[in-house]
């Protein structure tokens, strides 16, 4: 079955409100309105409504970085799942590793938040990946298990096809040092047997499983090219429209 390619930018604690909409519009005019490839940008929450305004229309499709498990109350600072919604987001990024490393997200945590997600039609792109230390340990593919299984318990069959699970090895993300593809395409491969373990064949044919860690233009085009990888999480390269749109322009060849 073909995948369409999904790149996601997410754009961290970067950009004002103003600094958003002004790339958020370079992207529009530049790739608005290519269907080959399903694109999703994640700007921070205080320039999330402005630049919906300026996707709308467009086929760019707006994400959110994180969000409280809760619908309201009293959670001072967080944003919830119907917020989000009601300005228009579509895809919110969960379990990112810097949520669970620099705020302490378990797998308990991002579990409550995919599952609140999907309550309110919001499709998350679940993180999984594994440290330095893990790696070099040869406990990958059971980091990624746990954090993968964890995350999605309680998740059903139907509510599973509209998910993103994204694997970001923690070492290759914003260092510089990028997955080699037979190490990323084995994990993938990995996460969607895991899938096919707990949804089925032709669920786990639908999902898509993106790779982020320094995806780069110059190395996309291999990692892009593998059987199980669907797409990317980018993370510096997603800051300036110009790496972005060679980036999805790389997914739209090998679509
Ligand atoms: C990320 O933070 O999700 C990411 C992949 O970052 P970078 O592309 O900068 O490594």
């Amino acid at each position: 079955m073909t995948r369409k390619k999904l790149i996601a930018g997410n754009w961290k604690m970067n950009k004002t409100s103003a600094d958003a909409v002004s790339l958020a519009r370079d992207l529009v005019a530049a790739v608005g309105t290519a269907p080959e490839v399903e694109v999703v940008i994640c700007p921070p929450f205080t320039a999330l409504e402005a630049v919906a305004k300026v996707v709308d229309g467009s086929l760019i499709k707006l994400g959110a970085q994180n969000m409280h498990y809760e619908a309201s109350g009293a959670f001072t600072g967080e944003v919830s799942a119907p917020m989000l919604r009601a300005i228009f987001t579509t895809h919110v990024i969960l379990g990112h590793s810097e949520r669970r490393t620099l705020f302490g997200e378990t797998d308990e945590l991002v579990n409550k938040k995919v599952l609140s997600a999907l309550k309110n039609q919001l499709k998350p792109i679940l993180c999984v990946g594994e440290s330095l230390a893990e790696r070099e340990a040869g406990s990958t593919l059971k980091v990624v298990q746990t954090q993968t299984e964890r995350g999605l318990e309680g998740v059903s069959k139907e509510q599973a096809s509209t998910l993103v699970v994204a694997y970001e090895p923690v070492w290759a993300i914003g260092t510089g040092k990028v997955a080699t593809t037979e190490q990323a395409q084995e994990v993938h491969a990995f996460i969607r047997g895991l899938l096919t373990k707990h949804y089925g064949e032709a669920i786990s044919q639908k999902v898509r499983i993106l790779y982020g860690g320094s995806m780069k233009p110059a190395n996309a085009p291999e990692l892009l090219a593998q059987k199980d990888i669907d797409g990317g999480l980018i993370g510096g390269a997603s800051l300036e429209a110009r790496s972005f749109v060679e980036l999805i322009k790389a997914a739209a060849a090998i679509a």
